[in-house]
């Protein structure tokens, strides 16, 4: 059989947050005019429909759909993301920002970073919130997107979005639809293998429809019915760091205008999640179901909203880790189906965006070259193993005592990766960013002195200003970080009045 020339098509299997973003943006950019895309999805089974909070790459993701960001945000009841707030993190009682954007900027080849520790260590520095735009803008529950050029903190606003999962699956499915993808309801009961290479030619509906496919995409979930079921690709467990392996979700009622910032809550087993949307906020409480049992989770949970619970508790099981392999003959996992992390750092629906990007760059023809393949897997490894890296010093750069959960995180060995970035940050206070790594020197620097690591020493680099320079410097910063801070609308007043959104209280 001639198996050269471009691809003829796709079938995507999952019609979730993951299925549905591969839909939009692979008919968006290849169009379905070549290349027929189907997509097959099951009501029966439904989706995970939680998955609200993100980061600001998705920015890129919506301008490749060519979505209009105010109608977006409108139909998916959605609101704007500074940043995180991580609360009782470090020990009870205290609290810090995880910014978007940056903090100040670089004097030419010396990094914030230098200057602020050499600053603190004089006894002559603010705390981090000080310098950050987007840290003032969120303590006052403002927001207003960044203007571009000049040297205003202004220009360095970074945000994202929360959203109404099932709303934004919606929302694409009319944009993949529109573009001309076709959808089928059913369920896949049957995945059928070709000799000899054991590509999958086809997937079999419960009804007996067949849906044959040059490219499979695996988006059905955690149960990996492809790239797992079908194809054998193994899962690399990574729970002796991440021992989170449940969630209790539930929705609540506004208390007030929906802040912008998800907040994240340490307790005594894991951490709570609360995401504000315009007609609601997203709840949830994230644990070791070793250190907790689900019914204390479901307490804590509900004697810690701001508002009414709208529905009952939802019970989630998770595992971490990721596939061995994302790639595996014809088919690509994405979403859940290739791995999960719990989202103390909304960076699953990222992943699935990576991913797509990075099958866009690679696309194969039929041939399906496997140097792609491999290419494929070793960047989305990457991609998974920085991101669990940045996840595990949330846990283990603590105070925190007073349980066997927190004791037990806070002594276990880490990867080597990562104590290696934290012995370098211990004695200079310097941060790496490694190659295209997701997380910014602002997000590291964030975590890393949020969590209570403390440099001892500081970049040599910061020596080369005097440090009656460096002080004008981050004075300067600071003051008119406040002052533009206080300028922007607020929040609820963006939502209402730029959007066109807005059904708070
Ligand atoms: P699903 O939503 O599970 O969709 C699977 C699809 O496959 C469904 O359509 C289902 O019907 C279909 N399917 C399955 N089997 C079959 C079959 N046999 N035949 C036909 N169809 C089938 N991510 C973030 O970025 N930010 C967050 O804040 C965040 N919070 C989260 C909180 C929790 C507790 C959890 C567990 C996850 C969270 N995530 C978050 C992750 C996010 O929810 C997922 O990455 C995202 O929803 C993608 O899910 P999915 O589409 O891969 O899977």
């Amino acid at each position: 059989m001639n198996r050269d020339g471009p691809l003829r098509s796709i079938a995507i299997v999952g019609g979730g947050t993951a299925g549905w973003m591969a839909a939009a943006a692979l008919s968006r950019v290849l169009g379905t005019q070549r290349i027929a895309i189907t997509l097959v999805e099951s009501e029966e089974i439904g989706t995970i429909g939680v998955g609200e909070a993100t980061i600001p790459p998705i920015q890129s993701f919506n301008a490749l759909l060519g979505l209009d960001e105010d109608e977006f945000v409108r139909e998916t009841m959605g609101s704007f993301k500074l940043g995180i707030e991580f609360v009782d993190w470090l020990r009870p009682g205290h609290r810090y920002f995880h910014p978007f954007g940056t903090y100040g900027v670089d004097a030419g080849a010396v990094p914030f970073e230098a200057m602020w520790h050499r600053l603190r260590q004089a006894g002559q520095a603010q705390p981090l919130d000080a310098y950050s735009i987007c840290a003032a803008a969120a303590a006052g529950g403002r927001f207003m997107r960044p203007v571009p050029g000049g040297n205003s903190p202004l220009s360095h606003i970074g945000y994202a979005f929360h959203f109404d999962a099932g709303l934004y699956a919606r929302y694409l499915r009319r944009h993949a639809e529109a573009a001309g993808v076709v959808r089928r309801e059913g369920r896949v009961g049957q995945v059928i293998r070709r000799e000899p290479d054991g590509f999958i030619e086809a997937v079999v509906l419960a009804g007996g429809e067949r849906i044959a496919a040059d490219l499979f995409i695996d988006c059905s979930g955690f149960r990996g019915l492809l790239i797992g079921e079908a194809l054998g690709a193994g899962f690399e467990d990574w729970s002796a760091w991440l021992p989170n392996d449940r969630a209790v979700a539930v929705p609540s009622a506004n208390n007030g205008p929906p802040t912008p910032f998800t907040r994240s809550t340490a307790r005594a087993a894991g951490w709570q999640w609360r995401i504000p949307l315009q007609h609601r906020t997203g709840n949830g409480y994230v644990y070791a179901s070793g250190d907790l049992s689900d019914d204390e989770a479901i307490a804590t949970l509900l004697a810690n909203l701001e508002g009414e619970a709208l529905a009952e508790p939802r019970l989630l099981r998770f595992r971490t880790g990721r596939r061995e392999a994302f790639w595996v003959g014809n088919c690509v996992a994405l979403g859940l189906a290739s791995g999960f992390m719990e989202p103390l750092e909304s960076t699953s629906i990222h992943l699935v965006q990576a991913g797509i990007a990075r099958l866009l760059e690679m696309l194969p023809t039929r041939a399906f070259e496997p140097a792609d393949t491999r290419r494929y897997n070793r960047l989305m490894t990457a991609e998974f193993e920085t991101i669990r890296d940045f996840l595990i010093l949330h846990f283990h750069a603590t105070e925190r005592d007073d349980t066997a959960y927190w004791r037990r995180l806070r002594t276990m060995a880490v990867p080597e990766t990562l104590a290696e970035r934290i012995r370098i940050y211990r004695a200079t206070g310097r941060i790496f960013r490694e190659a295209d790594e997701l997380f910014t020197r602002t997000s590291w620097l964030a975590v890393m002195d949020g969590q209570g690591l403390c440099a001892r020493g500081h970049d040599p680099l910061a020596a080369t200003m005097p440090l009656a320079d460096a002080a004008g410097r981050l004075d300067r910063i600071a003051h008119v970080t406040a002052l533009a801070a206080q300028r922007m609308p607020s929040h609820a007043d963006f939502i209402s009045q730029r959007i066109g959104g807005g059904r708070s209280p």
